[in-house]
């Protein structure tokens, strides 16, 4: 059997065998409960909990205890908009992720004000219409870093800046911008991190809390992560964060030029050899690795289908169990019968020039062939 060459890497990426090695020893060796601190085994796994956060922490440039771990960035989003009370207004957009907007629809229900902003054409949420949206009462902004399907990068330092400004709570879900891109967090109040997205294992993430910042708990109990976040603490997760953010650090520069080298090898490709498509999302200020586009008279399901030598999707995995064209495409204002022929691309690690070539005379023969059918 031919393998398949995995192009999804917005919804996942495969454990670096050396962020697995790193993690290994902590499911038997040290097994130990990072809360029991009264014997070696306790202690040590509280020891490396404890380095993994200051991994983090300098990753992100901030301090170790701004830093808490979650089971990953669905809870540390839902936690962050916790921390808002009836009557206080919510600033968010219509670009997020399921894990913002559903909290915030739920919140909604529950007598917060929220506002949801359009973005543009290209996904980019304007500063202005951030200044416009501000009311007496608006207590926290949400705005992606970036975008997992269209890889729209929003001025989200500038959002930040507004919102300290105004004394406005700021809080960035940084999931699919971590990792890949520099990020700064100098005007971010709360930031959601997830491991698997950069090479490290799924069901562990973190939250970034800057000094000062209250917040509410959603999953009580234990106390654990300083009252945060209850629960035993998933220590080989945490040690596998760490792991794989410290090896961006080494790698993220460099692959971000290839990326985006690949990317933009990948959207010429297709521009250029097939007829009546269109690139969603901006041409710069986008995710190095992700590519999206629309194929005229293509339903998504079919090509994915018939691309077997590939493993592509169509949007976010969070919403691929859903009925009909994808939120994001739609608040971009994307016709729902392009949005139904979209497919998301995302490139990482082991993909090659000679991948891409490979997909673009696919996707060439694939789209004739169901376009063919779809006249006769
Ligand atoms: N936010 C964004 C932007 C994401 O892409 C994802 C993962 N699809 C999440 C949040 C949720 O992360 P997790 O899988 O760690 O819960």
């Amino acid at each position: 059997m031919t393998r398949r060459i995995y192009l999804d890497h917005n919804a996942s990426t495969p454990v670096h065998p050396e962020v697995l090695a790193e993690m290994l020893p902590y499911f038997s060796e040290h097994f130990g409960n990072a809360a029991s601190i009264t014997h070696p085994h306790g202690r040590k796994a509280s020891l490396a909990v404890e380095d993994a956060r200051i991994v983090l922490a300098r990753f992100f440039k901030v301090l170790p205890p701004e830093i808490y771990f979650t089971a990953g960035a669905t809870e540390s989003n839902n936690i962050a908009l916790n921390l808002l009370k009836p009557g206080e207004h919510l600033i968010t957009t219509e670009n997020e992720h399921k894990s913002v907007t559903v909290p915030a629809e739920r919140l909604a229900r529950h007598g917060v004000d929220v506002t949801f902003l359009r973005p543009d054409s290209e996904g980019f949420i304007h500063p202005q219409a951030l200044r416009e949206a501000l009311r007496p009462n608006t207590r926290l902004v949400s705005v992606e870093a970036a975008n997992g399907e269209i890889g729209t990068i929003q001025p989200y330092r500038e959002l930040g800046a507004i919102c300290v400004e105004r004394g406005v709570l700021f809080h960035s879900d940084m999931t699919q911008a971590a990792g890949k891109i520099p990020l700064d967090l100098g005007n971010v109040h709360l930031a959601s991190f997830s491991a698997h997205k950069v090479y490290g294992p799924k069901g562990i993430g973190a939250l970034f809390v800057r000094r000062g910042v209250r917040i509410e708990p959603l999953v009580t109990g234990g106390g654990q992560e300083r009252g945060v976040r209850a629960g035993t603490v998933n220590v080989p997760g945490v040690i596998g964060f760490a792991a794989a953010l410290q090896l961006r650090l080494a790698e993220m520069d460099e692959e971000a030029l290839r990326l985006a080298q690949l990317r933009d090898r990948l959207r010429d490709g297709i521009v250029e050899s097939i007829e009546n498509v269109s690139v969603n999302g901006p041409r710069e200020l986008r995710l190095p690795g992700n590519l999206n586009v629309s194929f005229d008279r293509i339903e998504a399901d079919s090509l994915i289908l018939a691309m077997k030598r590939f493993s592509l999707s169509s949007g976010s995995a969070c919403s691929s169990g859903e009925k009909g064209p994808s939120r994001v495409l739609k608040a971009i204002g994307v016709s729902d019968d392009a949005a139904i022929g979209s497919i998301r691309f995302g490139l990482g690690a082991a993909n090659t020039v000679e991948h891409i070539d490979m997909l673009i005379d696919d996707l060439k023969r694939v789209v004739r062939k169901l376009r063919e059918i779809a006249v006769a």
